[in-house]
């Protein structure tokens, strides 16, 4: 028979795809077992191999998995594109977009089949032979752990024996994720039921009351067997295993949808994006919404309006947002068909869920970043809410921004996309601007609410400046206490302080690690690395110079709660930050607590400055203004005058009126004054001017190549002789083209004992981006043990 080659991606950290031979024919998409240096990995068939090498010897396709492509065209024109646009490996790519329930185990069985004498032995085999038998299969993984021999003395003697006939070797392959069964009743559909007994009438009323299909385990202390035996008896139900479906979000009780009136703003948004859809147009929108103007319900009906025409949709939001509030509005409109993918899943519910979503069960997903490769089809609409936030791009290879990715997943579908935002991103803004994206606006918040009053206080002017708390700031708490209303007060800094100096000789302690300041937590009273969380106990005395008096930085949420308790010792507060909430159900808690009024001062990083909407919460309170504001980052005003903005919008959502209270030292600063005004308009012209000046998105576009080894010296070194690369791909454009920053250290040159240096690159085109970047690609040429990165449209630079 004909051999025929394939090229398969397989999911490790290599670039290239692997040739592998078999007479079958197999389709691109579908999934195969292969060895690759003694281990075996499930590789997706990406195509027939073009070209041979006559010198190779291609190894065998060990099994064939599918024998239908198990992922869609789609999907895999999807991967391309990423593989291209992020610089990363098919095999990368693909892992990153399946769950790992896609992978098979490979398990090897071993069988005595001959009781031939074995020669020329030191005792081993028979060690290994003593343990098997000519009836039954073992698993050759338990028969390693229980021998204790070398792994490479056993693998050797097995394949001697085998050579020899003595035994045999075979592979069994299955599924990663095995299914959960258990028994389930099952409700038959019957017309009359006739002739119960008082026991089973009571029991089949219960029955009922649960739904037509569910877990026997649920009744079995309210009904005995014999009667349930009864009632399968008469036909009435059946028991039979089933897949236990394990509940990954919490089902909220199902409520008659609120029929909410658009206001004319929605309705026109509504109106411009259903005829698109109609259409089946690929359609960009941005949806620039001020907070609590009611981007949620145009997202309802847009959703409606694609399973109208039977086609699926497929909604992003940020992690942080996927709340049982949010789930909750979802279920009410469109009943339990949804699937929601969010990071908290274990292995087993996400594949679950990602076969729910892929047999067509599932019309509609939510879910977090990620959740943009979830296998739909026929996708009509994509959604990406707060559509500027950072969480949507992926800190490790690929490095995805899950924004993008839906755009041109939507594009590949003949789909709309909405991004929705109160702050929109300056690529977003500017995409409308150049005509890529049609804006729809929602000014107004529905119902009369009204935006809050903003007041800016310049705490330069403070009199006591070692207090955390203005006078104003103070005497409006207090107000909003006695009137029994709440408060939200923003920190966007966790811990207690954030260095700790010596005040005599001036000794900075760092992590020995990051080379980065470490941040004192007082309630463990630990030093602590924000970036790779090794910790020290808080010395007593300087380890220099011997002295007990330090000096301790900027105030974290910690010293913002003690001071708290003591300004409003009857208060009850709560603080929510990375520290607080290291309990997956803690945020859900908090949530609770502050519906139902348990809590007056909600304090918290940004962690609580969005998507929180409380009727009672009348005053916000920004601590400080200016974190975040003094990084050497070129985003740092975006995100502050987001995050601003966003936690503004937390006041004032009921009928009472609204209050924020600003604290900043910079009450100048445009970020501020424009957040205040929640005036993302000016804020982005001033901004995107800047921008321009300074070669930075959106007007340029740029990539990272990022270098890291434990040896500076060695990485300097090897990064020198690569000069030369650098100044020809200079000399490639012009220098209003392409602009090369570097190799220069990064602003964070060790973080977790590695020195990292970088090149940027900033392109006026996405062409002169792709083109830079796979010559340096391909030229720099580099010692094997130094890490590069690349990062395309990165999102942090230090
Ligand atoms: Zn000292
Ligand atoms: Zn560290």
């Amino acid at each position: 028979m004909l051999m025929k080659y394939y090229e398969i991606a397989l999911p490790i950290r290599v670039e290239k795809l692997y040739v592998y031979k078999t007479e079958e024919d197999i389709r691109q998409g579908c999934r195969v077992l292969v060895s690759l240096q003694n281990s075996f990995h499930t590789g997706i068939v990406w195509q027939e191999a073009a070209k041979l090498d006559e010198n190779l010897k291609y190894k065998d396709i060990l099994e064939i998995i599918d024998e239908n492509p198990k992922i869609s065209h789609n999907q895999l024109q999807l991967a391309q594109w990423l593989s291209n646009y992020y610089q990363c490996g098919l095999g990368q790519t693909l892992a990153a977009m399946l769950p790992s329930g896609f992978n098979v185990q490979l398990q090897q069985q071993v069988i005595k089949i001959a009781d031939k004498p074995f020669l020329d032995s030191d005792g081993t085999p028979e060690l290994i032979l003593n343990q098997l038998s000519k009836l039954n299969w073992l698993n050759i993984s338990d028969l390693k752990k229980k021998l204790n021999i070398k792994a490479t003395v056993f693998n050797s003697w097995l394949e001697k024996l085998e050579n020899q006939h003595i035994i045999a070797i075979k592979r069994v392959y299955d599924a990663r994720i095995k299914e959960k069964l258990a028994n389930f009743i099952i409700l038959n559909r019957v017309k009359e039921i006739l002739q119960l007994t008082e026991k089973q009438k009571a029991a089949w009323e219960l029955i009922k009351q649960k739904g037509t299909e569910f877990p026997l385990q649920e009744i079995v202390d309210k009904v005995s067997r014999s009667i349930l035996k009864a009632l399968e008896n008469k036909g009435i139900l059946r028991i039979e295993p089933r897949e236990v479906r394990e509940e990954y979000f919490i089902i909220p009780s199902e409520q008659k949808p609120k029929k909410l009136k658009l206001t004319d703003e929605q309705k026109e948004a509504v109106h411009k994006i259903n005829s698109s859809i109609q259409n089946d147009n690929f359609q960009t929108f941005l949806l620039y919404g001020i907070t609590g103007s009611g981007k949620t319900e145009v997202y309802i009906r847009v959703i409606r309006k694609c399973l109208e025409k039977e086609r699926t949709a497929l909604m992003l939001v940020p992690e942080i947002s996927l709340t049982p509030q949010l789930v909750e509005r979802f279920y009410n409109a469109f009943g339990q068909d949804i699937a929601i993918l969010h990071s908290h899943l274990n292995e087993r519910q996400r594949w679950q869920q990602w076969n729910k979503i892929n047999s067509g069960e599932s019309k509609i997903v939510i879910g977090a970043r990620s959740a943009i490769f979830a296998p739909l089809e026929n996708i009509g609409i994509i959604i990406v809410d707060e559509e500027h936030e950072n969480t949507y791009k992926q800190d490790k290879t690929p490095r995805y921004n899950g924004r993008d990715v839906a755009i041109v997943r939507a594009r590949l579908s003949n789909a709309v996309v909405i991004l929705g935002s109160a702050t929109p991103s300056l690529e977003s803004w500017q995409n409308v601007g150049n005509g890529k994206s049609i804006l729809l606006q929602l000014t107004k918040r529905p119902l009369t609410y009204e935006l809050p009053s903003v007041q800016i206080i310049d705490l330069k002017k403070e009199e006591d400046p070692t207090t955390h708390f203005s006078a104003i700031l103070k005497e409006k708490i207090e107000e909003k206490l006695i009137a029994g209303e709440q408060i939200i007060l923003f920190h966007n800094r966790r811990g207690h302080s954030s260095f700790v100096q010596c005040i005599s000789c001036g000794k900075l302690f760092q992590c020995p690690h990051c080379e980065i300041s470490m941040n004192f937590h007082s309630s463990s009273q630990e030093l602590i690395c924000h970036y790779c969380g090794h910790k020290i106990d808080l010395p007593r005395k300087c380890p220099e110079c011997g002295s007990f008096m330090f000096n301790f930085g900027a105030p974290g949420t910690q010293q913002i709660e003690k001071h708290l308790h003591l300004l409003f010792p009857s208060a009850r507060i709560l603080r929510m930050d990375s520290d607080s909430t290291r309990r997956k159900d803690s945020y859900d808690s908090m949530f609770e607590r502050m519906k139902k009024g348990n809590i007056d001062i909600l304090l918290g990083t940004q962690m609580i400055a969005k998507g929180l909407d409380f009727a009672n919460v009348t005053l916000v309170g920004v601590i400080s203004a200016d974190i975040g504001l003094n990084i050497p980052d070129f985003r740092a005003a975006e995100r502050t005058f987001q995050l601003l903005t966003q936690v503004a919008g937390r006041s004032g959502r009921g009928e009472k009126p609204g209050e924020v209270i600003i604290q900043t030292y910079n009450p100048e600063h445009y970020a501020i004054t424009c957040a205040t005004r929640q005036d993302f308009v000016s804020f982005s012209r001033q901004e995107l001017e800047l921008r321009k000046l300074l070669k930075y998105p959106p007007t340029y576009r740029l990539a990272r190549f990022l270098f890291a080894h434990k040896n500076e010296k060695y990485l300097r070194t090897q990064l020198v002789k690569n000069d030369h690369i650098i100044e020809r791909l200079k000399k490639l454009f012009k220098p209003e083209n392409l602009f090369v920053l570097g190799p220069v250290p990064a602003p964070f040159v060790k973080l977790q004992n590695n020195y990292r240096y970088h090149i940027i690159l900033k392109a006026d085109s996405v062409q002169t981006l792709s083109r830079s970047v796979n010559y340096l690609k391909e030229n720099l040429k580099l010692g094997s043990t130094i890490r590069l990165s690349i990062d395309i449209d990165p999102y942090g630079l230090l």
